[in-house]
């Protein structure tokens, strides 16, 4: 065997997986709907477009810091201070090939063999895998639509061991869109003062909010603040997930300094031209785009919500936050791989499996994605629910 055991152990990441099939399909001929990347379908504003080609005329290609160009990391600052109250000094940010490597060099910067790290299920899909890749635990927190998807802090209490290293957050929630109160989180604080525990808070889809306020978790009082790292990007506020920009922000130097190192090593500087376009998102984004997106997901969701809980045999609260709904299917099959599998095959629907998100007897929907064809698929799905044997 050629690969590592380390490598052996790594699953595909099922959203990614399932995304690439039903493009397959769609090539073959198949007249497949997907809603299983949540990827937002409204183009690169323009600004950014116009910002980039400048950027390319007066010569943009050379290398820049591991971190990012010092205006990249002001403009980061500058948005962390004016959207979320947060204080952090340009010096303690760090650029990244989109969030997920933000999380991955974390995880790999941080975790000895054995650590645990805390992740209330369900989870976004690559939290465990890429734990476990860095030698981690994972160590799950189950909250299902029966408490809003959303865990309590005494059910964090009850997780915590010598062995924890990390709580990983994540809010609005993919795949619920659960959005924790400042009281909440501050509850959170308590259990976690005078430990050493790290908070890693994924705060991607922060302005994707439809009920109650997004709060940044680093925000809700110094103790928290100088344990959590903030993680965010460009690819779902932004509606920029191709380019690739993610970044992390912390209170912590001797981390910050090993992801810079462990960057010198592996990609250096993430790609200068989506810096550039980086920084005109960051900085040049209105309140008034912000809401256009958000209002254009509202009202999917609400009609996605409406049709799917018309469905005899599945049900969905309403998400506060993201663009995804996670549907109980357990009335119809507990087994939600079999689900979904069957529903792309016999329904030409492609949605992805709660299995993967931690939790089975549920599946996800992105309702990214236009309202005919959220009409049209979930007719589809109630069809198949209702010939389903
Ligand atoms: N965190 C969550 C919760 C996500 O849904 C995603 C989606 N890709 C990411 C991180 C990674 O985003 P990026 O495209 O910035 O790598
Ligand atoms: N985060 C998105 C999703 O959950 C994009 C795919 C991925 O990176 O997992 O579908």
């Amino acid at each position: 065997m050629i690969l590592s055991k380390r490598m052996q152990a790594l699953s595909e990441s099922l959203t990614i997986a399932i995304s690439t099939k039903a493009k397959e399909m769609k090539q073959q001929g198949r007249d497949v709907i997907s809603f299983s990347a949540g990827e937002p379908d409204f183009d690169t504003p323009e600004v950014i477009k116009d910002a980039v080609k400048k950027a390319l005329d007066k010569g943009c290609g050379k290398y820049t810091p591991i971190p990012g160009d010092p205006e990249v990391l002001k403009a980061i600052a500058t948005k962390l201070k004016r959207d979320n109250n947060l204080d952090y000094k340009p010096s303690q940010i760090i650029t990244n090939v989109g969030a997920k490597h933000s999380l991955f060099n974390i995880f790999q910067a941080v975790l000895n063999d054995g650590d645990e790290v805390i992740i209330p299920s369900p989870y976004w899909v690559s939290y465990p895998e890429m734990v476990k890749f860095s030698g981690g635990v994972p160590v799950f927190i189950e909250a299902d639509d029966t408490t809003g998807f959303k865990i309590s802090a005494e059910q964090l209490r009850a997780k915590i061991t010598p062995k924890t290293k990390i709580l990983c957050l994540n809010h609005p929630n993919n795949p619920s869109g659960a959005i924790y109160t400042k009281d909440e989180l501050l509850a959170f604080g308590k259990v976690l003062k005078g430990t050493e525990i790290l908070v890693v808070s994924d705060e991607i889809y922060e302005k994707l909010t439809y009920n109650g306020e997004f709060v940044a978790v680093a925000s809700v009082s110094d103790d928290m603040f100088k344990r959590t790292i903030t993680i965010n990007g460009l690819s779902k506020c932004g509606a920029m997930p191709g380019w690739r920009f993610g970044y992390m922000a912390s209170a912590i130097d001797e981390l910050n300094s090993a992801v810079k190192k462990l960057q010198s090593q592996s990609t250096s500087n993430i790609a200068s031209l989506v810096q550039c376009g980086a920084i005109a998102s960051l900085l040049g984004q209105s309140d008034a785009d912000i809401e256009f997106m958000k209002n254009e997901y509202k009202s999917r969701r609400d009609l996605a919500v409406q049709l799917i809980n018309k469905i005899k045999g599945l049900s969905v609260p309403t998400p506060d936050g993201a663009f995804y709904l996670f549907v109980n299917c357990k009335a119809v099959e507990p087994d939600s791989m079999k689900f979904c599998t069957r529903l792309l095959e016999e329904a030409n629907v492609a949605c992805v499996p709660g299995v993967g998100f931690g939790m089975d007897g549920y599946f996800r929907i992105s309702f990214a994605t236009d309202k005919e064809s959220l009409k049209k698929g979930i007719a589809r799905i109630a069809e198949f629910v209702k010939n389903y044997r």
